[in-house]
């Protein structure tokens, strides 16, 4: 089933292109899909580009690659040996980034979740999180 345009394509692959992060996004839309998890949308125009989200429960969702949005879990072992400072700044500016846009996304009322490329790559233990925030989000 395709609903998109040619442009419409187009624009979203440049959009994922840009990211760098299109093979996690791809296998967290391949799970939603698989689990036929629905009502979410793609690159809404919303603070932070969201990767995903679901307007009924108003919650956007973002994958983060482990290094570039400097993941506790995985990120820092992952720091280059040369230019170490360098690396660190921009990770630093990076996560600094992530929460003004959360904070902005909060204040217009949508809640955020973050799905790490760590747990995509692992398995579906973020499938679990999100059922829970996805229903917490009608509940309300
Ligand atoms: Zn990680």
């Amino acid at each position: 089933m395709d609903v998109l345009t040619p442009e419409q394509r187009s624009h979203n692959m440049r959009s994922i292109r840009s990211r760098g992060n299109a093979s996690t996004e791809l296998a967290v839309a391949a799970e939603l899909r698989r689990h036929r998890l629905s009502g979410w949308r793609r690159h809404m125009p919303l603070p932070g580009r969201p990767d995903f989200y679901f307007p009924t429960q108003r919650l956007a969702i973002f994958v983060h690659g482990c290094y570039w949005h400097g993941c506790s879990r995985c990120g820092a072992g992952r720091l280059p040996t040369t230019n170490r400072e360098y690396w660190r700044e921009k990770i630093l500016t990076n996560r600094r980034r992530d929460e003004r846009v959360r904070r902005r996304l909060r204040r217009a009322g949508i809640g955020t979740m973050v799905i790490w490329e760590h747990e995509v790559r692992r398995g579906t233990s973020w499938l679990g999180r999100l059922g829970r925030r996805l229903s917490a989000g009608r509940a309300r």
